[in-house]
């Protein structure tokens, strides 16, 4: 068979053995819905409740409401439009760099009237805390922040810590994604002043198809969906048993090998930029000077390339990355993260992500250091004749 490499991990993950087999009996036999009141029922609802408090523990949250939905995308969208539908005179700041389900869902309540600010983050993808402090201090209405917690195209981690405080400091709820930081980073959510987080299972290793919000504290949103009230009235519709025993699972083996883990695919990743440097030492790798990085995410500008070329030579030779920017139709368009981060357009476009997961080996490693170099510097060749 062809040797494949399957370096795109951010963008999701193969499930996890452990995970697959936390979830048969809920795919087979123990097929009940939570809600019925008979044995098959009860069955199902224990095993509900039990994931939530798995993954609520392993979040050292003692005090705190979990709402099982259907992906990250849907866990922000609920963050947001929650909020912004239950205070007509809500206010909006998110960062330039947010995921699209935060950044198109903030977009659709400014069109329908809510005030919405953008905060910009510096060259290395930090989040300008200064701009955020002014826009906190401008005006006093219920206000939510949704910063993330790391970026999903170049894993620059956030000063979320120091977002809390001047969230808390002025009354803002603050929200923030960490679908791409749990499992990799030691954060415990009870410890800290963020009112609300989303997860995502098939990031972890877990199945896709269900995500979590958790809120902490008296945070009230509006449901997107509506119906027989499951999840606290605010995600009705039967809910995914398999999945959501599959999502706890994955929560606890991640965390369980996360220090391990994430030393081990830091030195990797390091491993893979310190080879792509050495044989293309025009590449810039962004992000690299941020104070935090997640341990598994690589985003590299590389000059004088077609990208879309590049990715399909690299699929060729059974390489799987993602183009570090949005594809639309066919064409790359540079990223509006590259873009917040200042890169300009040429470069922006020029971007690939690399992202390792449990199932990355030192060999993968070795085979994309060399096949890549050698691929750029082939379509370089062709460019050049052409
Ligand atoms: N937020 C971030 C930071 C992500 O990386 C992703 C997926 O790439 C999402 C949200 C959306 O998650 P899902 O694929 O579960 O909808």
């Amino acid at each position: 068979m062809r040797r494949t490499v399957y370096l795109d991990y951010a963008a999701t993950s193969p499930i996890r053995p452990q995970v697959r087999g936390a979830m048969g009996p809920f795919n087979d036999a123990a097929f009940g819905n939570p809600s019925s009141i008979h044995a098959h029922g009860r069955d199902a609802r224990v095993a509900v409740e039990a994931a939530r408090r798995r993954i609520l523990g392993a979040l050292g949250v003692s005090d705190g409401r979990l709402i099982f939905t259907g992906s990250g995308t849907e866990s922000d969208n609920l963050a947001l439009l929650g909020f912004g539908r239950r205070h007509p005179d809500a206010r909006i700041i998110c960062s330039a760099v947010e995921h699209k389900a935060v950044i198109a869902a903030a977009a659709a309540l400014q069109a329908r009237g809510r005030q919405v600010h953008s905060i910009p983050v510096n060259e290395h993808g930090v989040l300008d805390l200064q701009v955020l402090e002014a826009l906190l201090s401008a005006e006093e209405r219920p206000t939510l922040v949704s910063v993330m917690w790391a970026n999903n195209e170049t894993g620059v981690v956030q000063p979320i810590e120091r977002v809390a405080a001047l969230c808390q400091a002025r009354g803002a709820i603050l929200h923030s994604d960490a679908v791409q930081a749990m499992g990799k980073l030691d954060f415990r959510l009870g410890d800290t002043a963020v009112q609300m987080l989303s997860l995502s299972a098939h990031k972890l290793g877990g199945p896709k198809g269900i995500g979590a919000l958790v809120v902490c504290g008296p945070v009230e949103l509006e449901p997107l969906v509506y119906g027989g009230g499951q999840e606290s009235g605010l995600r009705s519709g039967t809910e995914n048993v398999a999945g959501i025993v599959g999502f706890a699972e994955a929560v606890a083996v991640s965390s369980a090998e996360r220090e391990r883990e994430s030393a081990r695919l830091h030195a990797l990743r390091d491993r893979l930029e310190a080879g792509l440097r050495e044989a293309l030492p025009e590449i810039v790798v962004n992000g690299a000077a941020a104070p935090q990085r997640l341990p598994h995410i690589t985003s590299i500008s590389i000059p004088d390339v077609d990208i879309e070329s590049l990715l399909t030579a690299l699929d060729l030779e059974g390489v799987c990355v993602s183009s570090g920017s949005a594809c639309t139709t066919g064409s790359v368009e540079a990223s509006h993260v590259a873009r917040a981060m200042g890169l300009d357009g040429d470069w922006a476009r020029n971007t690939i992500r690399l992202s390792l997961g449990w199932g990355t080996e030192a060999e993968d490693i070795e085979y994309v250091s060399a096949t890549l170099p050698k691929l750029v510097r082939r379509i370089r060749d062709f460019t050049a004749r052409a």
